[in-house]
């Protein structure tokens, strides 16, 4: 018997409460009996999203919701900026290709966050820029970008949305989508809400509505629109994900009780000792300037094949975090600490990866010295 350890950054564990309310008997979305999930989790996401708009659900993955927020928002040749600083910032690029708008990309070094300056320059030079499109946690590299201060600049133009993947970042730090002024904020079930992969959610601004209306891009199954028609009736455009609504529920119940505030700090709290541990054990981090509090990617030691300690953790301790992608493959390996996580996942990984590292010949560091570094700052010390 090999006990598993999902540490990968999405799918993340779903915990048993949540589990439990999935396995319900179905019931029809079109039946008073679907009313009550529905309003909970309308409710529930606005508190999420710190936003007074409707939070659109959509059934699909992540990569629905960034699809989604070009397809409404821009017109074929529009202008939009994407900042690409890894995998998930490509796919800006990708999409917008897709569907014949113009990006402009603004390549950040991976493991660097974006120079919000070069944003504002390219905006003050093209004021028929229609959008800026940024990951909130680039979660191919580890990184964090400002997205406060990208919102301080979008925020004063008033042609000009700013669009937030935030996959990998609401619920682990505090990205208040109305106080901050972010137009499209975008977030999956299967990262930090503690949910199986199948949904994606969009929350949209009243500029992002009105550029809407001109929007000529073809959408029809990921018309957001015609979601929030639905939504403010109580209603869905098509079949919704029953159980993953419900499931969705109970995830929200979990956390208004835990609470935005405690939610942060436990994610800080968790990211500060698996970064620490990573350093006591002589590894490094690979994000240079702001490491994500959801996941942290470990420079694999000079001479050892990041790709063979992933894959050992997993063959020799039953513990699934990820690899590297792309140019990242074989140097870095990523462990998450986002969603339903606590001090325990944290020592797990830092030890699976120390016994790991010392059976592949590593020296670097005693046995438990990462262990030890994470433990006192999960105690305060
Ligand atoms: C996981 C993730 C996505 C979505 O990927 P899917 O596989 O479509 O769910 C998008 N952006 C970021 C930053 C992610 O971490």
């Amino acid at each position: 018997m090999k006990k598993q350890y999902l540490l990968a950054p999405g799918p993340t564990p779903v915990p048993p409460e949540v589990l439990l309310a999935m396995s319900a008997p179905m019931i029809h979305h079109r039946s008073p009996d679907f009313i009550p999930v529905i309003q909970k989790v309308r409710t529930g996401l606005k508190w999420l999203f710190q936003t007074s708009q409707e939070v659109l659900t959509v059934a699909g993955s992540g990569t629905a919701g960034m699809e989604a927020s070009i397809s409404n928002f821009m017109s074929p040749g529009d202008k939009i900026i994407a900042v690409n600083g890894g995998k998930f910032g490509e796919r800006w690029l990708k999409i917008a290709k897709a569907f014949g708008v113009n990006a402009i990309e603004v390549p950040v070094t991976w493991g660097d966050s974006v120079d919000v300056a070069k944003v504002e320059d390219l905006l003050k030079k093209d004021p028929s820029i229609k959008g800026v499109y940024v990951q909130a946690s680039e979660t191919s590299t580890g990184v964090w970008h400002d997205i406060k201060s990208l919102a301080q600049i979008t925020s004063r133009l008033s042609g000009t949305i700013l669009v937030v993947d935030a996959i990998t970042a609401l619920g682990v730090v505090d990205i208040p989508m109305d106080a901050w002024g972010i137009d499209v904020l975008i977030t999956g079930s299967q990262k930090a809400l503690m949910l199986p992969p199948g949904l994606a959610f969009i929350a949209v601004s009243e500029k992002a509505w009105t550029l809407n209306q001109s929007a000529k891009c073809a959408r029809f199954y990921l018309d957001l629109k015609r979601e929030k028609d639905n939504i403010l009736k109580d209603s869905n455009a098509w079949t919704p994900a029953v159980s993953l609504w419900i499931g969705l529920g109970k995830a929200l119940e979990m956390m208004q009780k835990e609470g935005l505030e405690n939610i942060f700090a436990r994610h800080r709290m968790l990211a500060q000792a698996t970064r620490e541990g990573i350093k006591g054990f002589g590894l490094s981090i690979f994000a240079r300037q702001s490491p994500s509090d959801a996941l942290t990617a470990v420079v694999a030691p000079e001479g050892f094949d990041g790709e063979l300690i992933y894959k050992n953790l997993r063959n020799q301790y039953g513990i699934t975090a990820a690899g590297g992608q792309d140019q990242l493959k074989g140097k870095v390996f990523r462990i998450s600490h986002m969603g339903y996580a606590d001090v325990f996942d944290i020592i797990t990984a830092i030890s699976g990866v120390e016994m790991v590292l010392a059976r592949m010949g590593y020296k670097g560091a005693p046995l438990g010295s990462g262990v030890a570094r994470a433990q006192a700052v999960m105690i305060g010390q």
